[in-house]
């Protein structure tokens, strides 16, 4: 099958680790037989400095009218001093906001052979997964476009409690729709995984939390076979340091996720490890879909060959998963990033923190290049 990918590949290590991520791909579709057309388009900084703006029209059209995006990374130093509305950030949330994608799917996977990278006691981690594996696999979706982000808000500048005047608010409101869509992004993505769903919230406080619950309880009943559970953001905030293995799919509204996403990538090591998807609505059987590494630019160490990939790697792998249906061709990823780490390849992040012994050092492109063999050394099993 064809499938076309609109590519930005952004500043700083964007372009790099895009790179890899392609070849990646070009292996899969050549052990499965799939072709995939990249449209190559600018946002951002490069795009500011060729047009004048983060964000030209023509990359928003292309971006739309293709099956899926995969982004590297914008900003820098370079363009720090513009003003708000020309920052290459922009590009992102105007990428969002156009493709419409409202739920926000992190991973936070503790590989064995990352451990190491780990700041938790092997015991923690042993006791809290039902397996015994001092590794754990969650996933984290955020409602994005939505909640405490995008509510009213304002000053009210004659307010007085008795002392100085003035006050401050911000509003958290969900529509049923907006709940529902994101609580159906969250099924889907338990379905194929352990399928267990944990919605996180503060029901014993806000009116906000109290409906997201009702609309579970009116949605689940599609979703049989998922086990659904709730669970206070404060209690959940300490569970993922007491025991990250009792989690499969956590749900939860903008402002949680933001936090909460973060805390969980920090237990897994390296910012360059992780993987992201935004999804929307379906559109030809298939969630829209925006897939970025959670890491940015990076310019400390841009031009250098020395950024991980896997994170842009592991991306792509969510894209065959989600945006194009391919789970085999997802899964084929995954493993080979796991049988390349198993083969002691470390980029210089993850090398860092590893006591293992017998590592290769190697660079962003070598690092693809292993990714790449495994595909295709394991081509006829
Ligand atoms: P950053 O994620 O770019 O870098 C933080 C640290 O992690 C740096 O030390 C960097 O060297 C390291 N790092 C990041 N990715 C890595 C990788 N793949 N391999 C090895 N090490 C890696 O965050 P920052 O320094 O706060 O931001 C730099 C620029 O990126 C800023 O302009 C910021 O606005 C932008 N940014 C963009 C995105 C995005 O495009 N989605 C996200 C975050 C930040």
């Amino acid at each position: 099958m064809n499938y076309s990918i609109a590519l930005v590949p952004g500043d700083g290590i964007g372009p790099e680790v895009i790179a890899p991520a392609t070849e990646v791909l070009d292996a899969v579709g050549d052990r499965y037989g799939h072709v995939f057309n990249y449209v190559e388009l600018e946002a951002g900084g490069a795009a500011i400095d060729s047009t004048g703006e983060p964000l030209p029209a023509a990359t928003l059209e292309a971006a739309t009218q293709c099956d899926a995006l995969l982004l590297g990374a914008v900003g820098g130093p370079r363009w720090e001093n513009l003003p708000g509305h020309l920052r290459p950030e922009r590009a992102l949330l105007g990428l969002r906001a156009a493709l419409e994608v409202y739920a926000n799917l992190r991973p936070a996977v503790l590989l064995p052979q990352l451990r190491s990278a780990c700041p938790l006691k092997d015991e923690v981690l042993s006791a809290s997964n039902h397996e015994g594996r001092a590794a754990f696999d969650l996933l984290i979706v955020r409602e994005l476009t939505g909640g405490l982000y995008f509510g009213k808000r304002g000053r009210l500048e004659e307010e007085s409690d008795g002392h100085r005047p003035g006050a401050a608010f911000d509003t958290e409101t969900y529509s049923w729709r907006e709940i529902e869509r994101v609580l159906r992004r969250a099924y889907a993505a338990a379905a194929l995984r352990r399928k267990k769903l944990c919605v996180v919230d503060k029901a014993n406080v806000l009116e906000s939390s109290r409906y997201w619950r009702e609309v579970t309880a009116a949605v689940s009943g599609d979703y049989p076979e998922i086990e659904t559970s709730f669970m206070y953001v404060d209690n959940c905030a300490m569970q993922l340091i007491r025991g990250p293995g009792q989690f499969d799919v956590i749900v939860t509204s903008n402002l949680f996720g933001d936090i909460l996403s973060d805390e969980a990538s920090v237990l897994t090591g390296s910012i360059g490890m992780l993987p992201s998807a935004s999804l929307g609505d379906i559109v030809g059987g298939r969630p829209r879909g925006m897939y970025e590494p959670i890491h940015g630019s990076a310019p400390d160490i841009a031009g250098q060959d020395i950024a991980n990939p896997l994170g842009t790697i592991l991306s792509a792998a969510m894209m065959l998963r989600y945006s194009f249906g391919l789970e085999a061709e997802a899964l084929a990823v995954e493993d080979a990033v796991g049988a390349v780490l198993d083969s002691g390849y470390r980029t210089r992040d993850i090398a860092a923190r590893s006591a293992a012994g017998g590592e290769k050092i190697v660079g962003t492109q070598a690092m693809g290049k292993a990714v790449v063999e495994l595909l295709e050394t394991t081509r006829n099993f």
